[in-house]
């Protein structure tokens, strides 16, 4: 088989996780054609994007301290993967010039005061760099043969969307095929980064956070693999977050659609986007546990997962978010008022997780990312005001949480959502929005960010997930 295989930051978090990585490769590789995909080591993305916003503001000693901590951890890692003393050296001599590199791009935005969104994503784009040549070694420790490289040396072209991007996948398809092929024809391991490609003009871009699963299945299509295995630090996709239900459990087969709703509703395991791909190729996806490889983890293929008698099947608490409310008596009746505050959102590359509005349409409500929640409400008020005031007032809440609940069967089972909204209830928990999508895969609804975990335990225990 032909095997492309994702391996995530939590995966390949310390040194020892990675030669534990090396070693599983070297295994599978032995029977099967492997690529394989790397993320960032645990937490280095979001200290690279800290330190970025901290530079711009002319922090120069946060980046000197930063670099060094960052050059320490990598080298440790090294040292821990790797037994080969001459590959240890090769390796940190590559991780050096790539932490000096990253040192002088961060004193340049301390110089300018200025992030800007080409320099974030080179800046971001660091963490993949610097734990690809070391995954890449441990696999060489283990006598497999391997070469790394980043997204756009293995040829991943996207638009200029910085932050998230989407790969020209015709061209990107040729590319990798031409430069990846050969080297998997020899029995050597390509080891690509994860998350970071290039636009036409060479430009780094990254694919949107978490989005080394993207390259995974971008890479999957490409080299037409059997199957694109995503490994991580739990046994697959389960009925919500582990870490908010121990008793959730692992859904062994899902379909793409419903995996991929998943996903947009906040299940970490997978990157929303990751499905598109293979979901047309019809390629396989497996989530697998790197910390037990015994377990054959979650199936996502056409088909839908067996239980059909199940209505809930899973539900996910997505933080995060925030609240745009806008309202406008002149909104009433006025054609295309809905299409205008779209407009200026989509403009502006501001996703809208959820929307609902009331049939006076006096008012319509919008869930978006919290970070993007300045961005949005600036550029509402500036574009409604000016195209003949169809807006009132914007109002935002930042301290909400988003609760999805999700399963193909809700659709035609009758109280699904009383069922749902009477054990919020019964919490006495106030609901701030409902909106469910016309496929009925699923409900979601708004609460205080404070109640949301107590939420999805109560929905997880009364739609009894935790047995199959
Ligand atoms: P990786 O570093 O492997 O990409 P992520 O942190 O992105 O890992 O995703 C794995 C984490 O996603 C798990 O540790 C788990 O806590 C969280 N998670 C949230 N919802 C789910 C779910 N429904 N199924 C599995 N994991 C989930
Ligand atoms: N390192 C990137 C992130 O943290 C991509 C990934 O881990 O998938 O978002
Ligand atoms: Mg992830």
């Amino acid at each position: 088989m032909r095997i492309v295989m994702k391996f995530g930051g939590t995966s390949v978090g310390s040194g020892e996780n990675i030669r534990h990585v090396g070693d599983l490769v070297t295994q599978y590789s032995k029977k099967h054609k492997v690529a394989v995909v790397v993320s960032a080591l645990a937490g280095v993305t979001n200290s690279l994007i800290e330190t970025g916003c901290q530079a711009q503001k002319s922090d120069q000693v946060q980046i000197e301290s930063f670099t060094s901590s960052l050059l320490k951890r990598h080298i440790d890692a090294t040292v821990s993967a790797i037994n080969s003393k001459s590959i240890q050296k090769e390796v940190i001599e590559i991780t050096e010039k790539s932490v000096a590199e990253l040192e002088k791009v961060l004193t340049g935005i301390c110089y300018v005061g200025e992030l800007t969104p080409k320099s974030k994503n080179y800046v971001m784009s660091f963490g993949e760099r610097l734990s690809a040549p070391i995954v890449c070694g441990a696999i060489k420790d283990h006598k497999t043969q391997s070469l790394f490289f980043t997204g756009k040396e293995a040829g991943i072209v996207t638009d200029s969307n910085f932050g998230e991007a989407t790969p020209l996948m015709n061209y990107t398809s040729h590319l990798l095929r031409e430069r990846l092929d050969p080297v998997m024809e020899q029995g050597i391991v390509p080891v690509v980064t994860g998350f970071t490609a290039a636009n036409q003009d060479g430009i780094v871009t990254t694919v949107g956070r978490g989005g080394s699963d993207y390259t995974a299945t971008i890479l999957g299509v490409a080299l037409q693999a059997d199957e694109v295995w995503i490994w991580t630090d739990v046994d697959g996709i389960m009925t919500t977050d582990p870490k908010l239900v121990p008793a959730a459990r692992m859904l062994p087969q899902l379909s793409y659609q419903e995996a991929a709703e998943m996903a947009i509703f906040g299940a970490k395991a997978m990157h929303p986007r990751a499905l598109g791909p293979v979901n047309i190729e019809n390629i396989p996806v497996r989530i697998r546990n790197t910390h037990n490889p015994k377990n054959s983890g979650t199936l996502i293929t056409k088909e839908p997962a067996e239980n059909k008698t199940k209505p809930v099947k899973a539900v996910a608490l997505i933080k995060d978010v925030a609240m745009v409310n806008v309202y406008g008596a002149a909104m009433v009746g006025a054609p295309g008022s809905y299409a205008k505050v779209f407009d200026v959102l989509g403009k502006n590359n501001i996703n809208v997780m959820m929307v609902s509005s009331a049939v006076s349409e006096a008012n319509i409500s919008m869930v978006i990312k919290r970070n993007m929640l300045g961005r949005a409400v600036s550029n509402i008020e500036i574009a409604l005001h000016e195209r003949g005031g169809i807006i009132s007032e914007v109002t935002t809440e930042d301290d909400v949480a988003a609760i999805a609940v999700m399963g193909a069967h809700m659709k035609g089972t009758l109280g699904v959502a009383s069922k749902i909204f009477n054990i919020v209830a019964k919490k006495g928990i106030n609901i701030r929005m409902i909106a469910q999508g016309s496929s009925e895969l699923n409900i979601s609804f708004v609460v205080k960010e404070k109640d949301g975990a107590a939420v999805v335990q109560a929905i997880h225990e009364e739609f009894n997930l935790d047995k199959p």
